[in-house]
């Protein structure tokens, strides 16, 4: 089957001659390689243009590993958005429980620690008075003394 080397490809299109005639022929590029006959001379011949089919193809093939690996990072990113929510959620839920349980937890113990605590205030009011009360009493104490060193002392003066 006669081989053609020269052919020009325009936008997917084989444009070549007839190797037999010189019939101008066309050709679409995924038939490249393909027996043909020419309808001018009814020649066999090799449709030219396997070297531009075979990089258009793994071309396509890249482009469409690439549609595919995009979807598939698309999907991945997807459930993992989904898993992260429901991690979330079951977060949410866990972290409700916990409060709750701790709420109840509080709830019990609410009341002795609410006596403690109050306790605890009165008994600070009332060291509170009795450092007061000492103060006033020590005041007392001193005033008299003073009073009793001051009458001491006019008693000596007037001797
Ligand atoms: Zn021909």
């Amino acid at each position: 089957m006669a081989k053609i080397e020269k052919y020009e490809l325009v936008k997917s299109k084989l444009l070549y001659e007839c190797p037999h005639c010189r019939f101008e022929l066309q050709s679409k590029l995924k038939e490249a390689g393909k027996s043909d006959s020419c309808p001018s001379c009814n020649g066999l011949f090799e449709v030219p243009g396997v070297a531009h089919r075979e990089a258009y193809e793994t071309e396509l093939a890249a482009i469409d590993q690439k549609k595919t690996q995009g979807k598939e990072a698309a999907k991945e990113a997807r459930f993992q958005k989904q898993e992260q929510k429901a991690q979330q959620n079951r977060d949410k839920h866990a972290a409700a429980e916990v409060a709750e349980t701790h709420r109840v937890a509080q709830a019990k113990e609410a009341a002795p620690l609410d006596q403690v605590t109050y306790l605890h205030n009165m008994d600070a009011k009332l060291g509170d008075i009795r450092l007061m009360m000492f103060l006033i009493f020590a005041l007392i104490v001193l005033v008299t003394i003073l009073s009793c060193v001051g009458s001491g002392l006019v008693f000596m003066q007037g001797r």
